[in-house]
């Protein structure tokens, strides 16, 4: 089936085709259709699915042509609100309708200044769109149709009290989209106070790997996992690497590393000034940058069409943020590969994200590499398959098992 199938305005079509898009993805094909009935909706959907445009498509085609601020679209980071707002203009092109993108670490001037021109349609981080409503110069009395876009992060983020706020100021009559990667209890509220009878679209399961994706655990000692990711970027074939950190210090610390060792590498954390992440973002994009070091929030969602491999450097802390850093490669079908470099205590987290993925994942030994002992935490019985149980452990790879079911948590 093809976009001109789904009932889109011609000018938003065109939009469409000139964006290279030839057919839609399975949330397009069944998003769109819901939005343009103007019933609200809730969809669990991975970024790199195509969300984006399953709602800017038939919400472009909904408004026609310029007019008052109706559509809100919130979301959880200055990139995504940046990616999603350059979406909408991207496909508005060939219509009169006019967006705007509100988010902080930038001034207020040519925010103001767009605002007073008269926006269509409004891309906002919370905290940022909430100076303009105190202040006057956001006013959200006519919007008609209310994106909440990756609820869970926001949820992460501790926005929800601002976001439950916003949604209260809109209009009572209005269409609202919901998007979030999981819906635990916290966000099923939300969505009982923000939404009215939804049509509810899934893709795939929420919990799942993209399928395009090939992943491994690196088991390694603490002391060599730095040595690791140095050989691993020096034996796999890569465009475009994204390395994730869990702390911003430690995205810092691996980029001096990496900078050291001659790669040319871009960080991304949220105590960057925002010019520092553009410019990360874009070199990245360009290819200026072959690695880019990151922590989960600053990445979330970012789209570049390309990564072809990601590294978690350090186990996240979150199942879910497996998946949604997993999720940055092997975008829109592209093949993409994704490591994981796994310490002894890191076995309780992997167990979790395996439970939560419903998936082992294989464990892989770089050859070649010199691998140094490392130590069992003596709180653990020695019964590891295929090892004879003698301490300290070898480090071996290949039978290193301590992320079956089973074991005791961290
Ligand atoms: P999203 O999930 O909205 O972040 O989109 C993920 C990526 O897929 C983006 O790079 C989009 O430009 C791309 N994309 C979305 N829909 C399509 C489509 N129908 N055909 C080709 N690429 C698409």
């Amino acid at each position: 089936m093809s976009f001109k199938a789904l009932n889109l305005s011609d000018p938003v079509l065109r939009g469409v085709q000139a964006a290279g898009y030839t057919d839609p993805t399975p949330i397009q094909l069944r998003a769109i259709p819901a939005v343009l009935t103007g019933r609200d909706l809730i969809a669990s959907a991975q970024t790199g699915t195509g969300k984006t445009a399953a709602f800017a498509l038939p919400i472009l085609t909904r408004l026609g042509a310029h007019g008052r601020a109706r559509v809100l679209v919130l979301e959880p980071t200055r990139e995504l609100a940046a990616q999603v707002e350059t979406a909408f203009r991207d496909f508005a092109r060939f219509t009169d309708l006019r967006t705007v993108a509100v988010f902080g670490g930038v001034g207020y001037g040519v925010q103001r200044t767009e605002l007073r021109r008269g926006v269509d349609i409004i891309v906002a981080t919370p905290g940022r769109l909430m100076d303009y409503i105190q202040d006057g110069s956001i006013n959200l009395r006519d919007i008609t149709i209310l994106v909440l876009d990756e609820v869970d992060r926001m949820l992460d983020m501790g926005f929800l009290p601002v976001v439950k706020d916003i949604i209260g100021r809109c209009p009572r009559e209005r269409q609202t989209l919901f998007f979030s990667a999981t819906v635990p209890p916290e966000i099923a509220a939300v969505a009982s106070f923000a939404l009215r009878d939804p049509t509810r679209v899934e893709v795939g399961v929420s919990r799942s790997v993209t399928e395009s994706v090939t992943h491994a655990l690196y088991p390694v000692a603490h002391d060599q996992k730095f040595d690791l990711l140095l050989a691993l970027l020096g034996k796999i074939d890569y465009d475009s690497v994204l390395v994730f950190s869990r702390t911003k210090h430690g995205a810092d610390k691996i980029a001096r590393r990496l900078k050291a060792a001659n790669h040319s590498v871009a960080v991304l954390h949220a105590n960057r000034s925002q010019n520092q992440r553009i410019e990360a973002l874009a070199g990245f994009k360009s290819g200026k940058y072959e690695v880019m070091v990151a922590t989960d929030i600053a990445a979330r969602g970012i789209d570049v069409a390309g990564v072809s491999h990601v590294i978690n450097y350090d186990v996240p802390e979150k199942p879910e943020d497996y998946v949604h850093r997993i999720g940055r490669t092997g975008r829109a079908q592209a093949v993409g590969d994704a490591y994981t470099l796994v310490t002894p205590e890191n076995a309780g987290d992997i167990r979790d994200i395996q439970r939560f993925i419903g998936q082992k994942i294989p464990e892989l030994r770089l050859e070649g590499f010199p691998y140094q002992p490392f130590v069992a935490r003596p709180a653990q019985p020695a019964q590891q398959r295929g090892g004879g149980g003698q301490r300290p452990r070898q480090g071996q790879g290949g039978g290193w098992s301590r992320f079956g079911a089973g074991r005791g948590r961290r």
